[in-house]
């Protein structure tokens, strides 16, 4: 159990530990909380649901909770979207129970706290896989949905919530609203991507899809330079997944190679076993020193090379092909004590190809290189969400380690690059947007508040909605 001085993050706030935090004080205890990145790190009352109906019972037992909440699930945002300062943080990861699975139609009805990774154990060895996944398994269905999170297959499928046919809505004066294309449509709309500030979400059913095997049909392609990432996007657009690894470090005939990854799930039939639990921990957190540009521009160097032929194609386990960071267990304390910024940005076809180019040369210029570069083009299946982030066109995902002197000006000449060709950035993945970029990227935000629950509140909305 940690002790009240450390930083919490959702997975280990489970119930277990709640409660024990909360029999150490006898009074709902105040605990630091952050998020994947680890910056912000906000202080927190942690108050699990185990039940549906735990959400009006915890409103009466914290006084209607002035300060305001957040329902969070496994914490895996980066930013402060699921983090309220001195606020009530309702952790929904002890209410992750199944409710239903049509085996016929692969129709699933689950708690909103249900892992991926959760969902997956049971799914997989039944031959149903997710219709859309994101990087890491380890978030729940209700993240998946309030993020209206995108996958490898964008091109193909559309957003999570393409593929969610209902959910259940509680809100602070204790209404419940069953949303679905039809029925409460403008809720269903605001509250996928609606950022868990239109209610809690108690139960999610969404559509899986029929697999075979365990196995991806895996083609990985080296190649040298946006223009070539971009007709290899065009040459593969009908392969499901697809997603490129770029070099943010290179310069000169190096700028912008990358490994073009794609594939497909095989259709040979094979054993559906689970997958094994990850057995590798990152330790402790990395001394600062221990990322600079030497070490990350080293670590580029490796991966590109990893792949020794410029085509190489094998079947891989679905595993590495779309969680190959879940190996380690706790990664991103290789970022250090001081966390990680997370930078993503979806820019319009227009202005897509000059944009990515003129962003990748600010970031090698910067010497603030990212291990984690990922460059992927987005289809034009309309999002269901209100405020869902993915649009036509590319979308490069970055991360830094923090260094408020030279990280944090970096971060803030991308943001307003991104603004100038056009585009916008992704809440989960944001800390430091400003109310105006936000309120221009997103100009139906006012609309949106209309839906948001007078309860709930977070240290995003709070930054991005500031007069
Ligand atoms: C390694 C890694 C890779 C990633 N890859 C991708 C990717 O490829 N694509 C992508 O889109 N994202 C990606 N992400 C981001 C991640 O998928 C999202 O941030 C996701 O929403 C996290 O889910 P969570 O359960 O951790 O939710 P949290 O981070 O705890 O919360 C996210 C939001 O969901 C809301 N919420 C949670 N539960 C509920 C509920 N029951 N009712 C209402 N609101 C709720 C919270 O209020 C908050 O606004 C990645 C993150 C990591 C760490």
């Amino acid at each position: 159990m940690p002790s009240v001085t450390e930083t919490v993050t959702a997975e280990q706030a489970s119930t277990q530990q709640v409660e024990a935090l909360d029999r150490s004080t006898a009074q709902p205890s105040q605990v630091p909380f952050s998020s994947w990145g680890r910056y912000p790190a906000y202080d927190a009352t942690l108050v699990p649901l185990q039940w549906q109906s735990d959400y009006p019972a915890v409103l009466g037992k914290h006084g209607g909770m002035p300060a305001g909440a957040l329902p969070v699930g496994m914490g895996r945002s980066y930013g402060d979207s699921c983090l309220l300062k001195d606020g009530n943080l309702l952790v929904t990861t002890g209410m992750n129970r199944l409710i239903a699975f049509d085996a016929e139609t692969g129709l699933l009805t689950a708690e909103a706290g249900l892992t991926l990774a959760q969902l997956l154990d049971f799914a997989v060895p039944r031959g149903w896989f997710l219709p859309v996944t994101p990087g890491t398994k380890y978030v729940t269905l209700g993240g998946a949905v309030a993020n209206d999170i995108h996958g490898k297959n964008h091109h193909i499928a559309g957003t999570f919530g393409s593929h969610v046919t209902q959910f259940e809505l509680l809100r602070s004066d204790g209404s419940r609203l069953h949303c679905s294309r039809t029925d409460n449509t403008d809720w269903f709309a605001a509250t996928i991507g609606g950022l868990g500030l239109t209610g809690v979400i108690p139960w999610i059913q969404l559509r899986l899809k029929p697999i075979v095997s365990r196995r991806i049909d895996y083609e990985g392609i080296q190649f040298h330079g946006v223009d070539e990432f971009l007709q290899l996007t065009e040459q593969y657009k009908d392969v499901e997944y697809t997603v490129s690894w770029v070099d943010c470090t290179g310069t000169g005939k190096n700028f912008a190679r990358g490994i073009f990854m794609l594939g497909d799930h095989s259709k040979i039939p094979d054993q559906l076993t689970p997958s094994p639990e990850p057995k590798l921990v990152f330790p402790m957190d990395a001394p600062s020193f221990a990322l600079n540009s030497a070490t990350v521009s080293a670590f580029n160097t490796v991966f590109f090379h990893k792949q020794l032929k410029p085509r190489v194609r094998t079947l891989q386990d679905y595993e590495p092909f779309f969680y190959p960071l879940d190996k380690v267990l706790h990664w991103n304390r290789m970022y250090g004590k001081s966390g990680l910024l997370q930078f993503q940005y979806a820019l319009p076809w227009e202005s897509a190809r000059e944009g990515t180019i003129a962003m990748l040369n600010e970031v090698a210029k910067s010497g603030l290189a990212s291990f984690l570069a990922v460059l992927k083009a987005f289809g034009d299946k309309p999002s269901p969400g209100m405020l869902s982030f993915p649009q036509p066109g590319i979308t490069l995902a970055l991360d830094f380690p923090i260094k408020p002197d030279k990280s944090f000006p970096l971060f803030d000449r991308l943001a307003s690059m991104t603004l100038d060709y056009g585009g916008k950035l992704y809440p989960a993945k944001d800390a430091r947007m400003t109310a105006e970029q936000f309120q221009q990227a997103y100009p139906q935000w006012e609309r949106f508040a209309r839906y948001k629950d007078p309860l709930l509140t977070s240290g995003f909305w709070e930054r991005v909605t500031a007069a």
